[in-house]
């Protein structure tokens, strides 16, 4: 067998199962089993056993993850047409309320890079009805071309024909790389398109770059539990598709003068084609938490003790207008609620200065977090992870020196 058991240590807490790539893992009783047939010995469930229940005989773990890997890049099946076929880069142009997505611009800026290298257009698509002005917003943040759709049909967000109108200008324009904002509509719409075009499609991507030989999109992102970094090529699909989350690649730089054209294209999708209407728009409730948009965020984990707790740091993000983040051990323990969540499973933040109180480091928090400007790290245990990321690390009691930073920022503020 692969992967050993040791029932001992087992609390069938199901992490392994539900982190197998393979559905090699169930739990019989409350205790993992592993049925050798499906198990390749990738580790993944190793990496994220919290008690040591399980081990790999042999471990000879980098063979296997790079095996692992290598069966991620290898997947295959009938190609669409010739890749040389299939030239550009493509970035989709989110909007609502008559703003561009920031992380449209952002995609454009990683776009352009790729643009450069391939020595081919940079292009956006944006559809909607009065979004002209957004359309130019994407010239001036680095689209040689935009593609713009405008009818009554999309006028609000709707998967059907969303996804139709944009499968079909793919086919008509052939970009080889097409890229979207891993935002809830983007994660809903890249999997419609992918899937209408049969291509391949890679989620949460963190780095993006060219294979100079191969001219291969390589599309890195975290996997297996976020323990690892897998790199993944769509070789016989085009176009080259993948969605990056917001505050993952850095913001260009507008320039108003920059010039470019907007290609006016029509929707064949008429309304009566289409199953889903809008009928009301409700806003959430309560105050939202815009984490990705913060410029200061204090966030806590599992070493704030309990939601009474988090008034400390409540009050240090008062006085630097700051929001509130947390470690998922928090959010699961009930002290703040999921919007609150950095990380993989979370928000992924980029603001000017991160507050890291009481949260170890464990590679889901830092893949949500570690591009921030400035982290102050505040552990009492001077091993923690977190301190390899911090820019300034304070080794000691959260409540003994949250008080003090709060004391001492409010007196230089007044
Ligand atoms: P701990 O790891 O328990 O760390 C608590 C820290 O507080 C310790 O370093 C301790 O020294 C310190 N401390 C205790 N008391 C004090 C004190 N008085 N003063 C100062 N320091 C003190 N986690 C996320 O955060 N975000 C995610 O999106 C996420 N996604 C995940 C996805 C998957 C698939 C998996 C498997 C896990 C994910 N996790 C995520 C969980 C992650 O692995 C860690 O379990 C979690 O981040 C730990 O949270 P923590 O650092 O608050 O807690």
């Amino acid at each position: 067998m692969a992967v050993k058991v040791l029932r001992g240590n087992c609390i069938g807490c199901g992490a392994c199962v539900q982190t197998c790539p393979y559905d090699a893992l169930t739990l019989v009783d409350g205790i993992v089993e592993v049925d050798p047939e499906k198990c390749t010995e990738c580790g993944a469930c190793v990496a994220v056993c919290p008690t040591q229940a399980l081990t790999l005989e042999d471990r000879k773990s980098q063979n296997t993850v790079e095996r692992g890997i290598e069966r991620i890049k290898e997947v295959k099946g009938p190609t669409q047409g010739e890749a040389g076929e299939y030239k550009g880069v493509w970035v989709f142009i989110e909007h609502q309320e008559g703003e561009g997505a920031p992380v449209s611009w952002e995609l454009l800026g990683a776009g352009r890079q790729l643009a450069n290298a391939l020595e081919v257009e940079l292009c956006g698509i944006i559809l909607g009805q009065g979004v002209e002005k957004i359309a130019q917003e994407g010239v001036f943040y680095g689209a040689d071309k935009v593609y713009l759709v405008e009818s009554p049909v999309l006028a609000q967000y709707r998967s059907e024909p969303y996804a139709e109108t944009i499968a079909s200008l793919v086919q008509k324009y052939k970009p080889e790389i097409f890229l979207l904002g891993a935002t809830t509509l983007g994660r809903d719409l890249s999997g419609r398109v992918a899937t209408l075009l049969s291509t391949g499609l890679t989620a949460d991507c963190t780095q993006l770059s060219i294979e100079k030989d191969s001219r291969l999109l390589l599309q890195t992102r975290p996997a297996f539990g976020g323990n690892i970094m897998a790199t993944i090529v769509c070789k016989n699909y085009r176009p080259q598709m993948a969605t990056v989350r917001p505050r993952v690649m850095p913001m260009p730089q507008r320039d108003p003068e920059r010039k470019g054209e907007i290609i006016q294209e029509k929707s064949l999708v008429t309304e009566n084609e289409v199953k889903t209407k809008v009928v009301e728009l409700i806003r959430e409730g309560g105050s939202a938490v815009y984490l990705d948009k913060a410029d200061i965020i204090v966030a806590g984990g599992r070493g704030v003790g309990s939601k009474e707790n988090f008034a400390y740091l409540q009050e240090l993000a008062d006085v630097l207008g700051g929001t509130l983040g947390a470690s998922r051990a928090a959010v699961e323990a009930g002290w703040l609620p999921v919007a609150h969540q950095v990380g993989q499973t979370g928000t992924t933040v980029r603001p000017k200065v991160y507050f890291a109180i009481g949260i170890s480091g464990a590679i889901q928090h830092l893949v949500g977090m570690q591009t921030s400007d400035v982290i102050v790290a505040i552990n009492k245990d001077p091993e923690a992870p977190i301190f390899k990321v911090a820019t300034y690390g304070i080794v000691g009691d959260l409540f003994t020196i949250v008080p003090k930073l709060t004391e001492a920022f409010r007196q230089k503020i007044a």
